[in-house]
């Protein structure tokens, strides 16, 4: 068995991966063993996700939607007094509507005391530009991709051998070829989608949603088929993120956009985006 990014012996990994991090409310979309190495699972648990966990939006985003991290913890945001004094702020994640403050020192407190106020810059998006997201979203797109062929049978041994791939999962895990790889950003939603199932009777949140299109028509002969452009479409927490996963474009998608409404596939019926499709 080999990896689906270093291509080597995984045979004996013992980690699960988590397509989405588990810190982003991803608990049920996973890779089973040996199909990312430890080594790989590590490097992006630890290089990456950790980088983008901790950026500005990500934490504020964390932090005011309440989601905990994997360790239960939902994570504290910076903000000041009215005096600019840096503080830390956590949100209770008991019922009780408090909010934790942490400050540094006693003026910061006597500000608190007397003032009464507190701010907190709210990030409402992303970074644009950015060469972690974009080796976040590739991680992301290559894993989505996996998990989708998987039910063939011997599978992982040919999207390993798949080499369309290769220049997205070089750059993803090894940062080869591309300074960045090119990722499009907007809000599609609002951070809150709740919606209530039917079939479980409950009130569920979205928290995030992918899919895959295609946008030009299938070419095929003699049992090969080629795509030239595979766009991933991921929303997490209302905002979308699209990257081409066979080459560093994303020109096709602008104007599939632009001939679309700037629709997002994600909030289309499947047979809106894929009428050009007929495997
Ligand atoms: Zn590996």
């Amino acid at each position: 068995m080999k990896c689906i990014f270093c291509k080597n012996d995984s045979s004996n990994s013992k980690s699960v991966e988590h397509i989405i991090s588990e810190s982003l409310g991803n608990k049920t979309q996973i890779l089973p063993k040996g199909v990312v190495c430890d080594i790989c699972n590590h490097y992006f648990g630890n290089k990456i996700e950790k980088v983008v966990l901790e950026m500005p939006y990500f934490k504020s985003l964390r932090a005011r939607i309440m989601i905990e991290s994997k360790k239960g913890k939902i994570p504290a945001i910076s903000g000041f007094t009215k005096n600019k004094d840096d503080v830390e702020i956590r949100f209770s994640q008991d019922k009780s509507n408090t909010i934790e403050v942490i400050y540094r020192d006693e003026k910061t407190l006597d500000t608190l005391l007397k003032h009464d106020e507190i701010y907190v810059p709210l990030i409402p998006e992303p970074p644009q530009n950015d060469l972690h997201l974009s080796k976040f979203i590739a991680k992301i797109a290559i894993e989505a991709l996996a998990k989708r062929v998987s039910k063939a049978e011997d599978w992982q041994n040919d999207f390993v051998e798949n080499e369309g791939l290769d220049e997205l999962r070089n750059f993803a895990r090894y940062g080869k070829g591309y300074s960045i790889w090119p990722y499009h950003v907007r809000r599609i939603y609002d951070e809150f989608q709740i919606k209530f199932d039917q079939k479980s009777n409950k009130i569920l949140e979205k928290l995030n949603e992918h899919d895959f299109l295609f946008p030009d028509d299938v070419i095929s002969n003699d049992e090969v088929y080629r795509i030239d452009n595979l766009y991933f479409v991921l929303a997490i927490m209302g905002i979308e993120y699209t990257i081409n996963l066979t080459n560093a474009g994303l020109d096709r998608y602008l104007k599939w956009l632009s001939d679309n409404q700037n629709k997002s596939i994600l909030q289309m019926e499947k047979n809106e985006f894929h009428s050009n499709l007929n495997l």
